[in-house]
């Protein structure tokens, strides 16, 4: 297990409530009702692999929070999740849909899986044994799932499909993220890095310089970081350099971004491996030395605790937009704090897919379906909106964009709590 993952997101995600919650004056009553995740669920699930054998693989669905509304946030399928992780994540969509005012609480599952090493059909039947073994927890009241890092829209499908198969009735609602033949909502793909490129429009106005010939580096080329590349071009930026577990690849010109699509697409696996034969890039020696490159936007759209204490001296961006969740370890945040780098937090900055999330659980449940324009109105609406309230909560307190939204959301779910009350 690598070093990175040494550092507990969970832990970190608790420091970042506690200085929020000193700030608020929350009383012990008011901590507990908030903090820790509400469910705890770990399943073992045995899935029939093409050679005839049986494999276990271990699976989590974790419900933060109910307060605000049914649990929601995505699966991810990554070989190296862990509980920890997944606690962490759950905690961090309770806050994000309270930043952005969605109607739900946060929730989060993972199985332990390289789905890159998984054909078609055994990793069709480990979504639906997941599915199927954790049917009770979800429900379109109850607990939305939806896509994370290496799952997508045909994985949602499949588990649509054992939902609905389960309780014989269609029922879309149940999961987010679905292709637009079975209910999904225009917009979803992009909704991600379409919230990111909002907020970053509202930042770079506040900062006081613009997009058009910015230049930004992108680490991960997964849904969030390969949609942010290519709006932030459309928006006239330069990207410079990108990345994914293929490795680095640079150029201080601006990259293709057509090209590196283009390269995912023939790939047999959605990577980057040989844009160097493609398009002129340099393929950098060390990927995390992306991170440091002279830019003035960083975009880190991978996964937990990539700039830490150890990289946070040396990053040069102006600007950090994190698409990914739990990017920045709190040890960096003081770091950069102090240097004086604007960070778009996680819980605001990604929130874009949950908004679209939401919209869509909307749709299934009305049977009407709307435009593009018309979603990505509402997402415009909703994300600088909430951009706008963190950064005057993060004046009024007079602490980073960080713990401003943290106060804000804090703040909401608490609320939601004290006006529910305790059932007996
Ligand atoms: N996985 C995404 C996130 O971390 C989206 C969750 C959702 O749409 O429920 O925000």
């Amino acid at each position: 297990m690598s070093f990175l993952k040494q550092i507990n997101p969970f832990e970190n995600a608790l420091k970042q409530f506690d200085k929020a919650a000193e700030i608020l004056q929350l009383d012990e009553n008011q901590i507990a009702m908030i903090k820790e995740p509400r469910r705890i669920t770990e399943v073992n699930l045995p899935v029939q692999m093409d050679d005839g054998s049986i494999r276990i693989f271990k699976g989590f669905r974790v419900q933060h929070s109910i307060i605000r509304g049914p649990a929601k946030g995505g699966i991810r399928f990554h070989p190296e999740v862990t509980v920890e992780e997944v606690k962490a994540l759950a905690f961090w969509m309770t806050y994000k849909c309270a930043v952005v005012g969605v109607p739900f609480g946060g929730g989060k599952g993972g199985v332990v899986c390289d789905p890159s090493k998984l054909s078609r059909t055994e990793l069709q039947n480990l979504a639906r044994r997941y599915f199927a073994e954790l049917s009770d927890m979800f429900g379109p009241d109850q607990d939305v799932p939806a896509p994370d890092v290496n799952t997508n829209p045909q994985i949602m499908s499949w588990m649509f499909d054992t939902y609905s198969m389960h309780k014989k009735r269609f029922i879309p609602a149940v999961i987010t993220g679905k292709p637009l033949e079975l209910g999904g909502s225009e917009g979803r793909t992009e909704a991600t890095a379409q919230g990111m490129v909002y907020c970053v429009r509202e930042a770079v106005d506040h900062l006081g310089f613009g997009l058009k010939g910015a230049k930004v580096a992108i680490q991960g080329f997964g849904n969030a970081g390969s949609h942010a590349a290519k709006l932030l071009s459309e928006d006239g930026a330069i990207i410079v350099a990108i990345s994914d577990i293929s490795g680095a690849y640079y150029n201080p010109e601006g990259i293709d971004i057509d090209a590196a699509l283009e390269t995912c697409r023939q790939n047999e696996v959605w990577t980057l491996e040989g844009l160097e034969k493609n398009t002129r890039v340099e393929k950098m020696d060390d990927p995390m030395k992306l991170l440091e490159l002279d830019v003035d936007i960083l975009i880190p759209a991978a996964l937990e605790n990539q700039i830490t204490e150890a990289n946070a001296p040396n990053v040069k961006a102006k600007l950090i937009a994190e698409c990914a969740n739990g990017p920045v370890t709190p040890e960096a945040d003081e770091i950069l704090e102090k240097k004086n780098v604007f960070i778009i937090p996680d819980i605001l900055c990604n929130a874009g897919g949950v908004t679209v999330s939401y919209l869509e659980w909307v749709q299934n449940r009305m049977g009407y379906y709307w435009t593009k324009e018309r979603v990505n109105e509402d997402l415009e609406r909703i994300m600088v909106k909430a951009f706008d309230e963190v950064l005057e909560t993060s004046k009024k307190y007079q602490v980073n964009m960080r713990i401003g939204a943290f106060i804000l959301a804090i703040g909401r779910v608490t609320k939601a709590a004290e006006l529910r009350g305790l059932y007996a």
